[in-house]
């Protein structure tokens, strides 16, 4: 097999890389996205057969990164392997053949059938001069096969380039992190307070999301869906405990006090400009109302009612009917599925509805992982 060597670019490819690259990262929003940017400027800059950026996830105590064309973040323990001791010291590590080191570990090459020679490994800091994460480089595909000072000091300036971006790229995924902790906290509190058992909010969640995809909802939009979904019941918090436990039926002043919950969610969540609390108070409104104009509060219809709330509506109603409550028992399947034939058109949405037949094994599958102890 012959060997194409690359040669070492100049001063211009070089700007012309950075110039690119800097541009789509800065227009990025997605933190996977950067990193993936990120590492393949740097394999372009340096004529590496592969790169990668690390970044530190001091929560879980560990280094995590994304790989160009796989879903999945790889993650190792804090400290480990040379990526672990660059970061933790602060030096880059320059290694000619990995084989003659004793901190390379040959389990991958082994298990991939892939061989690393040269490795480079750089740590970068953020703008007050904390080390969040390093750059990775394995093979120089130059006829000089290692790398060298010159590489070190390329990965270091990639990283200064793009350094802004990926900060406020993190600084973002933070917040929405954020949004999502108080937003299922907040389901959980409504979830303790109606003497609900302990994963309900989780299969209002996951049947929401199966139905969400079943339905052809982007993958994104379905994530937000399953995040706010388990807050739709939150306006029970106000609801006295008399009314909400009542061991049997309602007289019809106790049916509109636990109806008002509908609003007081809304109420609740509706002050806030930020997208998953905005979905939330969309879905805590709207998850009684009926496809025919018959449901509550404000009796909308059809597609009038968002998409979320009719989903919802589904996984609610499913989830109830199995399960028991202070005032009725656990209903057998066959009388379930009876119920949202009966009910196509009427309470549901006819397409969310032949979703969840189409999905039922599915939903079936979650509600015995989700079941409750007692
Ligand atoms: P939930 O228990 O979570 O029930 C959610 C929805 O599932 C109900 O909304 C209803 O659409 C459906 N569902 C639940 N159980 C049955 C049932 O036995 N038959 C039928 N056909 N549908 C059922 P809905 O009716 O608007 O009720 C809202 C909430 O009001 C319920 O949430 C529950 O917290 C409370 N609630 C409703 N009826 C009673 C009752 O008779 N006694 C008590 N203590 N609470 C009730
Ligand atoms: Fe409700
Ligand atoms: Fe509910």
């Amino acid at each position: 097999m012959e060997l194409v060597f690359k040669k070492e670019l100049s001063s211009e490819d070089l700007l012309k890389i950075i110039f690119e690259y800097t541009a789509k990262i800065a227009s990025e929003t997605e933190l996977k996205r950067v990193l993936v940017l990120m590492a393949n400027m740097g394999r372009e800059m340096i004529l590496s057969d592969r790169c990668t950026v690390w970044l530190i996830d001091e929560v879980r105590n560990e280094l995590y990164t994304t790989v160009a064309h796989g879903v999945n973040e790889i993650r190792i323990p804090f400290g480990t392997g040379l990526v672990g001791s660059a970061i933790t010291t602060g030096e880059s590590i320059i290694i000619k053949d990995a084989y003659n080191d004793p901190r390379h570990n040959a389990d991958n090459d082994r298990k991939t059938g892939y061989h690393t020679k040269s490795i480079i490994t750089v740590p970068f800091r953020n703008n007050d001069g904390e080390i969040i994460g390093a750059y990775q480089a394995i093979n120089k595909l130059t006829e000089v096969d290692y790398f060298t000072e010159r590489d070190l000091e390329l990965l270091s300036l990639a990283a200064s380039y793009a350094g802004k971006s990926l900060e406020s790229v993190m600084l973002h995924q933070e917040i929405v992190d954020t949004q999502r902790e108080i937003i299922s906290t907040m389901g959980e509190i409504g979830e303790i307070r109606s003497k609900e058992t302990g994963n309900h909010v989780k299969r209002v969640a996951e049947y929401s999301y199966v139905l969400a995809l079943a339905l052809g909802m982007d993958v994104a939009e379905a994530e937000v869906l399953r995040t706010v979904s388990p807050m739709h019941d939150i306006g029970k918090v106000a609801i006295p405990d008399a009314v909400l436990n009542k061991p049997g039926k309602l007289t019809d002043e106790e049916y509109d006090i636990i109806k008002s919950h509908t609003k007081i969610g809304h109420q609740l969540l509706k002050g806030s400009k930020r997208k998953l609390l905005s979905a939330a108070a969309i879905v805590a409104e709207q998850h009684h109302e009926k496809w025919d104009g018959k449901g509550y509060p404000n009796g909308m219809k059809g597609e009038d009612i968002h998409i979320y709330g009719r989903i919802t509506a589904v996984a609610d109603v499913f989830d109830a009917l199995s399960a028991e409550r202070v005032y009725k028992a656990a209903w057998p399947i066959e009388k379930i599925e009876a119920l949202f034939r009966e009910e196509r058109g009427r309470h549901f949405d006819p397409d969310v509805v032949d979703a969840f037949f189409r999905e039922l094994p599915a939903l079936l599958e979650i509600r015995s992982k989700l079941t409750d102890v007692e």
